[in-house]
């Protein structure tokens, strides 16, 4: 449809007064909306010159239609809600730990009012963060100090800066690990200047492996938490124990970096044996640190619990400055805490706690009632059923345990030719909706596993809405 006539895009000004902009103008305001304007006009010119472009393609109406998209999908959150049906229930790159109702309102309060923060309410004087959720800390771990930073591989540098920068580290090689790609053992005790003085073997390591590098140049003993991965078969670790024996007989501190560390015996619950922070104190690790949004179920924090000469060494670091929470995580941290004062009632209310212990037979109900549905959604294409299937507790806790849980299993009725298509294009779908919902691909299917599916009402609403393509 080429015509003679040369085509003009219509003016800012033209378009700022049009009936259809007044709205966009009154939602957005005025200075992005004339940003918006321009980009698009900027956009459309060259096709207009070319004559590409047909003149209802610029009309006021249409420039205006899609201004007002481009409005929208700006003013939308990037920090967004999702649905974790991936089976891992502490998903780093979902947020990890889901905070109790408790913690949220302690977060609203502490965003909204001035607090004590740093201001001893008794005296009238100087206040130190880490007091209000000192005695807290020290009431469940049996701790003589307590520090509080930004997350555990904070504590772990600080702690490892304080104690031994300019020394060596000893450590087992079987301990020698990384965590989710960016966390090494090794780069960050060379980031905090501890030598590094590695001794064992993968699998196995001794008590005279540790002695025999002990020297004037050692700083430090440090034991890590094996967490994403584990040794299986011809093994030999030594006793938290006797490591400290070992490590006080020669006046060195012991460390040790439980990565996820629970506060209570988590087979109460039918959950996989973690080691409790309270239980390496009691063995005698002199600093023990983990994490406040893994296994304790709280906001992402570092804590650093043990001797108090020791932590008020660590808390005289400058880098404790650098490292230190803010005050939302401080509040959400004290209410979580607070709730583990009453262990018979934890696992009602702290979420992580209530989800990792969801009885399969339940998750398997629920797959079996919503089947049918997903069923009617997807067409006939896709073959729905609700299966038995085996989660993670995620972010380190327990690598090799499994959790029984049920999934809603879609696998495309295609030939294997484009199975992995229909799959790619489900799982966009999915990831698509107005709340995205996040499952895993695997063995031919796409499974949602509904152990975390708590707002089922909010998933099913959005199902109405949804379209795949083919
Ligand atoms: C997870 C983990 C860390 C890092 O903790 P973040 O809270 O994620 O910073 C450090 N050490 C161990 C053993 C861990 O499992």
């Amino acid at each position: 449809m080429s015509s003679s006539v040369a085509l003009r895009l219509p003016s800012i000004d033209g378009l700022l007064r049009h009936p259809a902009c007044a709205p966009l103008a009154e939602r957005y305001g005025r200075d992005s909306l004339l940003t918006g304007l321009r980009q698009l006009l900027d956009e459309l010119r060259p096709g207009v010159l070319s004559g590409q472009l047909a003149a209802v393609e610029i009309g006021a109406e249409v420039l205006a239609g899609r201004v007002g998209e481009r409005l929208a999908q700006q003013q939308r959150s990037q920090v967004r809600r999702v649905f974790n049906l991936t089976g891992t229930v502490l998903h780093t790159n979902l947020g990890r730990a889901l905070l109790p109702e408790e913690a949220i309102e302690a977060v609203q309060m502490a965003a909204r009012y001035p607090l004590n923060l740093e201001f001893d309410l008794a005296s009238g004087k100087r206040g130190d963060r880490d007091d209000l959720i000192e005695g807290l800390i020290r009431e469940l771990t049996g701790a003589e100090a307590v520090t509080v930073v930004n997350n555990n591989a904070a504590a772990v540098l600080l702690t490892l800066n304080s104690l031994g920068a300019r020394k060596e580290g000893i450590i087992s090689r079987g301990e020698l690990i990384e965590i989710g790609g960016a966390f090494r053992i090794p780069d960050i005790m060379a980031r905090a200047g501890v030598r590094l003085h590695e001794v064992g073997t993968t699998n196995r390591t001794h008590a005279r492996d540790y002695q025999a590098a002990i020297s004037p140049r050692s700083g430090l003993i440090m034991r890590v938490h094996a967490s994403n991965y584990s040794i299986e078969g011809f093994t030999a670790r030594v006793p938290t124990a006797e490591l400290a024996q070992l490590a006080h007989a020669h006046g060195l501190p012991l460390l040790e970096d439980l990565g996820s560390g629970s506060l209570l015996d988590l087979t109460r619950w039918g959950l996989p044996a973690e080691p409790t922070v309270r239980q390496a104190l009691l063995d005698g690790a002199d600093i023990v640190t983990f994490s406040g949004d893994k296994l304790l179920g709280g906001p992402q924090a570092g804590l650093i619990v043990g001797r108090r000469e020791l932590i008020a060494k660590i808390k005289k670091n400058p880098l404790k400055r650098a490292l230190r929470v803010d005050k939302l995580t401080l509040a959400a941290l004290e209410a979580v805490l607070g709730l583990y004062r009453d262990p018979d009632r934890l696992a009602k209310r702290l979420p992580s706690l209530r989800l990792l212990t969801r009885p399969q037979a339940d998750i398997h109900a629920q797959a079996v009632r919503l089947q049918p549905l997903l069923t009617d959604v997807l067409g006939e294409v896709w073959q729905v059923s609700a299966v038995e299937v085996l989660g993670m507790i995620g972010s380190g806790s327990q690598p090799v345990a499994r959790l029984p849980s049920a999934a809603l299993c879609c696998r495309p009725q295609v030939s294997k030719r484009w199975r992995g298509r229909y799959l790619l294009n489900l799982e966009a779908a999915l990831r698509g909706l107005p709340i995205p919902v996040l499952g895993r691909i695997g063995d031919d299917a796409l499974w949602l596993d509904l152990r975390q599916l708590d707002d089922e009402p909010a998933w099913l609403a959005q199902l109405a809405q949804f379209q795949v393509d083919r």
